[in-house]
């Protein structure tokens, strides 16, 4: 197992306070490892500093070419990276290798094609007698901080645009989930120039928020909580950093009294619980109408009781557990604070799941109103409510009654309804008969305080480099 940060082409281990990598399903410790000095991170910043000055005059070609062989190295790669992420985020490990690992080793194909081809406006006389054209360059030296619940996925869609752009980059796991991005800084150190990607370990207290404020780093992407989010545009206020934020999500899911149901009860299943919850587009906000309503929370429920997990036997796993204790205990806690009310039940689930490990049982919550806590508040849990609607104009207003506007999708038969929904609603993706379905190519950010940073797609290419203007008099 790879425990050491990438500072230039140095691995080495972090000086400070020790953090405790746990495995989720169990509860027990992996290892210890301990966070970055000030000292250290100054080394970081400096090498990518000196980076920067060759990599950002590298042709997109050359960086396509690295990009090329990251994808191929992870897909060499793959059981060992999807053993790794299972083991530290308790994923099943079936799930990692056969939709994560592509879609990774995917994205770093596509920013090695999509760099090669940026599109622009055509240079030109806009003046007479002067020409002008436009230039897209790096922002300069990047600060990336992931957060735990994709901890390679998300790495990719940090790093993969970002160097692709020409930027140098300073990447900080989440605390919980070093794992991957120790074993992938060992591939960055063999394929890429020193000190094009350097990987810090440390919380985000201490090592994210020295990140941040360092008077070097020229731009700040980060995956994480909304406060989290906050902290960083006051951080990047100071010295007025580019920002790069996905921040949380509560994604609506309208579905329409003509909407199959069986796809919807499938949908939700698969969509809502995936990752355990753990997903910030998770299908977890239901608006069903009246005639579909009772049959839906029947049928729901009674699908969501048969999602396996906790199993010994891990191919037989659909979910894995939660990231961490605290992490239940707050799942946990919403769950109870709803069971408190008389119109809310607790159709399936609702506990904590009894032996080891951070598991917690597939909730569906019946008879939730707009204004309770569990509808408005992101659970990032295995818990779906569903809240009856009486006509569109209200789905409507309920859906983009909230601070997220990240995901959602709207369920009907109805192409012309499903197309208004989608203009109507206030979200970075509106999905019609699906939900959660990513492709590098279409791009994933929010609104709101979703955030307003891009990833995948050629959108992130263009939040990680400048637009410039180079004018020329004849
Ligand atoms: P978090 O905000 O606690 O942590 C995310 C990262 O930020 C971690 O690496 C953490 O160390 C760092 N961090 C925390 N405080 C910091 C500070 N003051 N300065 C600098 N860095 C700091 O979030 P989390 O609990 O790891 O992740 C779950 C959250 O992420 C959820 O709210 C979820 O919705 C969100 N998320 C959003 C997306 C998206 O695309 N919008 C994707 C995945 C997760």
């Amino acid at each position: 197992m790879d425990t050491q940060m990438l500072i230039g082409a140095n691995f080495e281990n972090g000086t400070e306070a020790e953090e405790n990598i746990l495995n989720p399903k169990t509860g027990e410790t992996i290892t210890h490892m301990p966070e970055a000095s000030m000292e250290q991170i100054d080394r970081a910043v400096a090498a990518a500093e000196k980076a920067f000055a060759t990599w950002s005059r590298t042709t997109p070609a050359t960086r396509s070419g690295y990009l090329l062989k990251i994808a191929d190295r992870i897909e060499a790669e793959a059981d060992a990276f999807a053993a790794l992420e299972a083991l530290n985020c308790g994923k099943p490990v079936n799930a990692v290798k056969n939709d994560e690992i592509p879609a990774i080793v995917d994205c770093y194909r596509f920013f090695a094609g999509a760099v090669r081809c940026v599109p622009g406006n055509a240079a030109g006389e806009y003046l007479p007698g002067f020409t002008s054209m436009i230039r897209r360059d790096p922002v300069g030296i990047v600060a990336s901080i992931a957060p735990w619940n994709y901890p390679l996925m998300m790495m990719a869609w940090k790093i993969a645009p970002a160097i692709a752009g020409g930027n140098t980059v300073l990447f900080k796991p989440s605390e919980q989930t070093p794992l991957t991005a120790l074993k992938m800084a060992k591939i960055l150190a063999d394929v890429l120039p020193e000190g094009v990607v350097n990987v810090v370990l440390g919380r985000g207290e201490s090592v994210g928020n020295a990140l941040i404020n360092h008077a070097k780093v020229n731009m700040i992407s980060i995956t994480g909580d909304v406060a989290t989010g906050k902290k960083v545009l006051q951080a990047a206020a100071k010295s007025v950093k580019r920002t790069h934020l996905e921040l949380g999500g509560k994604a609506p899911v309208i579905v329409f009294d003509d909407a199959d149901i069986d796809a919807v009860v499938k949908g939700v299943r698969t969509f809502g619980y995936y990752n355990a919850g753990q997903d910030c587009t998770a299908a977890c906000r239901i608006y069903a109408a009246p005639k579909i309503h009772d049959k839906l929370v029947a049928d729901l429920s009674a699908a969501v009781s048969t999602i396996k997990y906790a199993s010994d036997d891990d191919s037989e796993n659909e979910i894995g557990p939660l990231i961490s204790q605290r992490q239940r205990d707050r799942v946990a806690s919403f769950v109870e604070r709803a069971s408190t009310m008389n119109h809310m039940e607790i159709v399936t689930g609702g506990k904590p799941h009894e032996g080891n490990g951070f598991f917690y049982q597939p909730t569906v919550i019946a008879g939730a109103l707009q204004t309770d806590e569990i509808v408005r508040r992101e659970v990032f849990g295995p818990v779906v409510s569903v809240t009856r609607f009486t006509d569109v104009d209200e789905a409507v207003a309920w859906a983009n009654d909230s601070d997220y506007g990240l995901a959602s999708s709207v369920w009907t038969r109805d192409v012309s309804r499903a197309m208004e929904c989608a203009a109507r609603l206030q979200y970075g993706c509106t999905w019609i008969n699906t939900h959660f379905m990513l492709c590098n190519e279409m791009p994933h950010g929010g609104l709101k305080q979703s955030g307003y940073g891009k990833d995948m797609s050629l959108y992130a290419l263009e939040d990680y480099t400048a637009v410039r203007h180079v004018m020329i008099a004849h």
